[in-house]
């Protein structure tokens, strides 16, 4: 049986109608930059996550890149991450001109440790930048803060969960803005890249509205050096489309974690994704902690079942990144995690059998190791 990591085209069967409707209807009209279609799925996207704008980019680097600006970020500002993320979360400071600062994650969540924010804070911090890894928010309570005492910034990276929660309050409720992306593989995703940014601040809003079309305030006359980014027609329609699907997939993915969760209680050796305390993770990915954790990839990937390692380098090893960045503190849970973890395959339309089948290799993994 061959397991994929996910399953696009189930999910595009699904909705196919809806969203062949929904891309007829784009070309139709010719209309394939803004226009309403663009604005009803802001619209319907800043209630989802309950704030007042959502400004729609052309993807989740873009978001982050158009917040750090719009702040804004001025040249050698230090901005406090994790090193555990995705690339553009760190490219995205250092194209905007700032240095990024890590501070390491808590082994149980993969996730900013808050206890490791204060001690690496300066006259030149600027702003914290969280990142909801996998799925599952930062503990922002501890985050917000931390942000308050020292007056600076919050940009939330909610790239991976939209839809998460954490105390009730949706991702994105605590940053000045919140960088999201729909590249087709998140939780959200389009037919190509796109991201939008949420903010409850109308100066905020006004301002990377500007950037994200080169700074022009009306036709021709820029007030700013920004870029060209916007989410095109195309994407919007179809984005408009899942996004009235997102919080029962989410769900559907909710689920089909804790029957991982449930299948692996009899495998000690293996560290199920821990949920902190009042959050709801919305498993953009499922990852485990698993021993002799490349070999466990190489035998799955030899029975077909599909399984990834993010990340296998923190940000903070990037040749690229160290001579920009400001290295304060050692992160060795980062650099454990990118050692032991593994994501699974999952996805909303996961059937049972799959999961069965992914734990059953697991499984003989570990009776292999214990043989050796
Ligand atoms: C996907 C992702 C991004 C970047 O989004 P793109 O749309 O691919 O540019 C940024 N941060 C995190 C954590 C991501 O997972």
């Amino acid at each position: 049986m061959k397991i994929p990591m996910m399953d696009l085209c189930a999910q595009y069967s699904s909705i196919k109608a809806e969203v062949d409707n929904a891309v007829a209807q784009v070309l139709t009209q010719q209309q394939f930059r803004g226009g309403p279609l663009v604005e009803a799925f802001e619209s319907d996207l800043a209630a989802f996550a309950r704030a007042h704008h959502a400004i729609g980019v052309a993807s989740g680097t873009d978001a982050l890149y158009l917040a750090l600006r719009a702040l804004p970020l001025q040249p050698g500002d230090e901005v406090i991450t994790t090193p555990f993320s995705f690339f553009a979360t760190a490219g995205a400071i250092v194209n905007a001109g700032g240095v990024p600062v890590f501070a390491d994650i808590e082994p149980a969540t993969f996730n900013l440790n808050p206890e490791c924010i204060a001690p690496l804070v300066t006259p030149r911090t600027r702003c914290i930048l969280p990142v909801h890894i996998f799925g599952q928010c930062a503990r922002m309570d501890a985050i917000s803060e931390i942000a308050a005492r020292h007056g600076l910034a919050i940009i939330e990276d909610a790239a991976q969960a939209l839809g998460a929660s954490y105390r009730g309050q949706p991702a994105g409720a605590w940053g000045m803005t919140t960088a999201l992306s729909f590249y087709p593989t998140k939780n959200l995703g389009g037919a190509g890249e796109g991201g939008a940014i949420l903010t409850n601040d109308d100066e905020m809003a006004r301002q990377i509205r500007l950037l994200r079309s080169h700074g022009a305030e009306t036709p021709y006359h820029h007030v700013a050096v920004g870029v060209n980014s916007h989410l095109h027609t195309i994407q919007a329609a179809i984005l408009h489309v899942k996004l009235r699907h997102l919080a029962a997939w989410n769900e559907a993915r909710r689920e089909r974690a804790a029957y991982y969760t449930h299948l692996l209680r009899d495998l000690p050796e293996i560290t199920p994704p821990r949920e902190t305390e009042g959050a709801c993770h919305v498993y953009h990915q499922y990852v485990i902690q698993v021993p002799e954790r490349d070999a466990a990839r190489r035998f799955l990937h030899e029975k077909d079942i599909g399984c990834s390692v993010f990340y296998p380098i923190p940000l903070h090893r990037q040749p690229c990144i160290l001579d920009r960045t400001s290295i304060r503190a050692a992160c060795p849970e980062a650099e454990r995690a990118c050692n032991e973890v593994l994501a699974l395959p999952l996805y909303p339309e996961m059937p049972p059998e799959q999961q069965d089948a992914v734990v059953a290799a697991l499984t003989e993994h570990v009776r292999r190791l214990h043989r050796k």
